[in-house]
């Protein structure tokens, strides 16, 4: 049974009043000593597909974002969701976790930093105590992740919290909660890794300690990262108000929130559509490579085809205008107007 203190109402209160602070996402206050957590690996490592250097040198630097940064639904739904995803990785694994503060330990530089989501208790039969990352992840998310797997970003984050606590071993459980899915991986301390991970970190710290700016993770601002980037005004300037409008056409300046918003939903739709759209094309695929040559298959759910189609027959312009140049003239039409609005967002 969860105390009061950790039910589901009273954390969203608390996300409600006082907003989430997932580590690297609230630019720290200058007077800060900078802190390395877990998730900014993904910038340091400048790993597909958002991680940037120089974005997260921005906000460990405390810079203002081109706008301010709102607390998103997943970020909450994570939050909510790390109690019943905790729960489950214990129910199918039957290993026990549990809350725990770390210290970081001797010898570890002062900005590493971070919290563990849960320890995992130690027994006879493992290498002494572990590490639960948990995530939760959208359909779509969940799905690519299936696809890739295990990538650099979420095994460094495991070897970031057995830097900080010297465990040997830890566990990543992702949380898909439409499909109530549960990703279980394992990751052993890497020594190699880590020392690679400390010496790149260092670095980084001694480029936001002194000013000294890394370089951008690619030349295109059109790149995934970028477009994903909360500075992606102040990094790639008048650069973009330069492509912004391709036909040469007077952008109205309009800096409302609610369509900032709008603008924002379109993109996040657009890429779901996307992600959808790789996903039918995948599973496409793979029931044609399944069928071969077979036209109609009738199986237990129901019956596939996959029948040749005659021959498209089309109307040949070119041919009627070289056979018939003065009815072509007659019937050919050129609107004044233009009948559509093609929505396009230029970022
Ligand atoms: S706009 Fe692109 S290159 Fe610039 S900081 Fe952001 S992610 Fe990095």
């Amino acid at each position: 049974m969860l105390s009061d203190k950790h039910s589901f109402a009273s954390k969203a209160a608390k996300v409600e009043a006082q907003g989430i602070t997932p580590p690297g996402y609230v630019p720290p206050q200058d007077e800060k000593p900078i802190t390395i957590g877990g998730t900014d690996w993904w910038h340091i490592l400048g790993l597909e597909p958002y991680g940037c250097p120089l974005r997260l040198w921005f906000e460990k630097r405390g810079v203002e974002p081109d706008v301010p940064q709102e607390v998103t639904k997943p970020m909450q739904r994570g939050l909510w969701l790390e109690d019943v995803a905790a729960k489950y990785f214990s129910k199918v694994t039957r290993i026990k976790v549990r809350r725990r503060k770390v210290k970081r330990r001797k010898g570890m530089p002062e900005w590493l930093g971070g919290h563990i989501d849960r320890h995992i208790v130690a027994t006879e039969s493992t290498d002494g105590p572990g590490i639960l990352e948990i995530k939760t992840m959208g359909e779509w998310a969940y799905r690519r992740f299936q696809r890739e797997g295990m990538t650099l970003g979420y095994v460094a984050q495991l070897q970031h919290y057995m830097l900080l606590t010297g465990w040997r071993w830890g566990m990543l459980a992702i949380l898909e909660p439409s499909r109530w899915e549960l990703y279980v991986g394992y990751a052993k301390a890497d020594p190699e890794l880590q020392k690679q991970m400390l010496s790149q970190a260092e670095m980084f710290v001694e480029q936001v300690e002194k000013g000294l700016r890394p370089t951008r993770v690619t030349n295109n601002p059109d790149h995934s990262a970028c477009k994903a980037c909360p500075y992606r005004r102040r990094c790639w300037g008048e650069l973009l108000d330069a492509e912004r409008s391709e036909n040469g056409m007077e952008a109205e300046e309009d800096n409302s929130p609610q369509l900032v918003k709008a603008i924002e939903e379109y993109i996040a739709a657009r890429d779901a559509k996307q992600e959808a759209d790789a996903l039918l094309e995948e599973a496409k695929r793979n029931l044609q490579e399944l069928l071969g040559k077979r036209e109609v298959v009738k199986t237990p759910v129901g019956i596939v085809e996959w029948r040749w189609s005659a021959p498209p027959k089309r109307f040949d312009v070119k041919a009627f205008k070289a056979d018939h140049p003065e009815l072509f003239e007659k019937y050919v039409r050129e609107f004044e107007e233009s009948r559509s609005r093609r929505l396009k967002v230029i970022l």
